[in-house]
């Protein structure tokens, strides 16, 4: 067997050393047309703001280590420019020579990564215009940093590697903008989800100017204006542009291998695309939504590598197969951790998929022992069976662990009433006897099963206020600190039992906390007294992120 890759990063590097294990004895060519392999795209924004201080510790592996321990022919430097399937035959071109030679394959794996969008704005090409994919991207980054002294950054485009910029720059003292098309930063949430993220920025003194998409580039007086389609005009010393990645697919699309609906190459569950000895993985290819099954471009770090896995199985006869991407991600955001997993509930929406939501604010460890931080949980689950569709997570501590359960709970199709019988691991440090995990299943399984109706923050608009009547459970201390949605009553849940000569059976209860528990517990009573309540989901800490609350808040304190 002659196996041929192209692309040495992620999913390249991992398909060759998988294919050595399985096969001791076949050649391994790997191409790769820069001058790295197996570097850590992942830790770029890092060695810029010198979380990461060494060059090298980037390198995850050298294309010595690849030759000495798996035995692979690693040729970096060299750029496969065709591929010519019927005589099943490579074209590669030695950048260092610009030689040009062929070689021949039983198998062809492709691994080519996705390349950052740059659209044809006037002014793209200006020199203090720069995108991130790679070490020599991140040197050029640096290098200006160092040789023109920089002290503002705008960062067009707010997603992954927009944010991890922002605050790496952040950290090194830059004023940094973000410009984002969207009104809201990291398009995988939900909007109430990243306003969390919004509040956290500003916070730290990153400025937001949000549905706004970047017109053009040019160059005023030594600084770089960038001017908006909406005609807002900014300057700053850099630009980084990380408004997406487009998959790098002309090499299958020349050799007539067939891509999909998105623009990515198409592949089946063995990785293996139009062309049955031509295989493929990584961001370059469309994987299908693991919720939906629909086909999806999801370009990320653990998908490709198991993908490679998958691939090299196939070549060399081991059955297994890939189940789609689940999209679970994760990131820092200065001292936030924002997480999520599976479908976001305007996927959902816009696939038509029906699904119910819960909200829930637990604590990452018992309140007791120092240093525990409250996160918020959105899980979206069906209404049907209870099925998790996707969750959202934002907070501190112990969010990464709660996201990896969730997506765990996700692959293995569990429901929310899994959720609330999971044992997980418990000592006082580190979660709860009731982990946040169970909370999230309790309070949407109560839902299915009809214990407790409830209402989302973005329903409250809709409600007729002459049958609704908004109650507020809170002690009146926290009012004063907290504020107060108009229109509202106040019971503190304590005295319920004692004041319900007050409520009125003709009338709906839309009652509130903080947090959504008391008003849980205060919903039981009215209940099973023979009122009408529906409980707001999340209570008044998922509204209060919202700027329309804020400003409400503001006014009734
Ligand atoms: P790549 O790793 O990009 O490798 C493709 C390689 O193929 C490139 O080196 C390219 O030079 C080479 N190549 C292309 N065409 C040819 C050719 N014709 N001949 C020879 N060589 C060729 N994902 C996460 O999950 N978590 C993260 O935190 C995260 N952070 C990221 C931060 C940054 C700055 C970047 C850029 C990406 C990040 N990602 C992250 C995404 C992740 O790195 C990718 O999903 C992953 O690397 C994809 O692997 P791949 O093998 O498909 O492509």
């Amino acid at each position: 067997m002659k196996l041929l890759i192209v692309g040495g990063v992620a999913g390249g590097a991992t398909a060759a050393a998988r294919a050595r294990r399985l096969d001791e004895f076949s050649e391994i060519i790997l191409f790769e047309r820069g001058e790295h392999i197996s570097f850590a795209n992942c830790g770029l924004p890092y060695y810029i703001g010198r979380e990461i201080k060494q060059r090298s510790a980037l390198l995850v592996t050298t294309p010595e280590k690849l030759r000495s321990r798996f035995n692979i022919d690693v040729r970096t430097r060299q750029e496969v420019v065709e591929i010519h399937p019927r005589e099943r035959k490579i074209s590669v071109r030695n950048l260092e020579t610009d030689e040009v030679y062929q070689e021949s394959y039983d198998k062809l794996l492709l691994s080519p990564g996705a390349e950052p969008v740059r659209p044809p704005f006037p002014g793209i090409d200006l020199e203090t215009i720069f995108t991130m994919r790679n070490i020599p991207d991140t040197v050029g980054i640096e290098e200006f940093i160092k040789k023109k002294k920089p002290k503002s950054a705008v960062i067009v485009g707010g997603g992954f590697i927009g944010l991890e910029m922002a605050e790496n720059l952040g950290s090194l003292g830059f004023k940094v903008t973000i410009v984002e098309m969207l009104d809201q930063v990291l398009p995988p949430l939900d909007p109430e989800m990243a306003e969390i993220v919004h509040t956290h920025l500003r916070s730290k003194k990153i400025t937001l100017l949000l549905g706004e998409g970047v017109s053009s580039f040019s160059k005023v007086r030594g600084k770089t204006k960038i001017t908006t389609q909406m005609g807002s005009e900014l300057t700053a010393d850099m630009v980084i542009l990380s408004i997406g990645v487009r998959p790098e697919t002309q090499l299958a699309r020349n050799a007539g291998v067939l891509l999909g609906r998105h623009g990515g190459i198409r592949t089946d569950e063995f990785m293996r695309t139009s062309d049955p000895d031509i295989y493929a993985v990584g961001d370059a290819v469309e994987v299908s939504d693991f919720i939906s099954g629909r086909p999806s471009l999801i370009p990320l770090a653990g998908p490709a590598n198991r993908q490679a896995r998958i691939a090299a199985d196939n070549i060399f006869g081991r059955a297994s197969s890939y189940r789609g991407t689940k999209g679970t991600a994760i990131l820092k955001v200065f001292d936030l951790t924002v997480a999520h997993t599976g479908n976001s509930e305007k996927l959902l929406k816009a696939r038509r998929i029906p699904y119910r939501t819960s909200f829930t604010h637990p604590i990452s460890h018992a309140e007791y022992y120092p240093g525990s931080e409250q996160m918020s949980i959105k899980l979206l689950f069906s209404p049907r069976d209870g099925k998790i569709l996707g969750a959202q997570i934002v907070g501190g501590e112990g969010v990464d662990k709660r996201i990896d359960v969730l997506a765990t709970a996700i692959h293995s199709e569990m429901s929310v009433f899994d959720l609330e019988e999971l044992e997980l691991a418990y000592a006082p440090p580190y979660s709860s006897a009731k982990d946040p995990v169970n909370m999230a299943g309790f309070v949407a399984s109560n839902m299915l099963r009809k214990d407790l109706e409830t209402v989302n923050w973005d329903q409250l608009d809709g409600l007729d206020r002459s049958t609704h009547i908004l109650l507020d459970v809170r002690s009146s201390q926290e009012q004063d600190i907290f504020g107060l949605l108009e229109g509202s009553i106040n019971i503190p849940v304590d005295e319920l039992r004692s004041r319900l000569t007050e409520i009125d059976k003709e009338k709906t209860y839309i009652a509130y906390c903080t947090t959504g528990y008391r008003s849980y517990v205060a919903c039981r009573i009215l209940m099973q007294h023979g009122f009408s309540c529906k409980n707001l989901s999340g209570g008044y800490q998922t509204l209060s992120v919202l700027p329309k609350y804020q400003d409400q808040d503001n006014s009734s304190k």
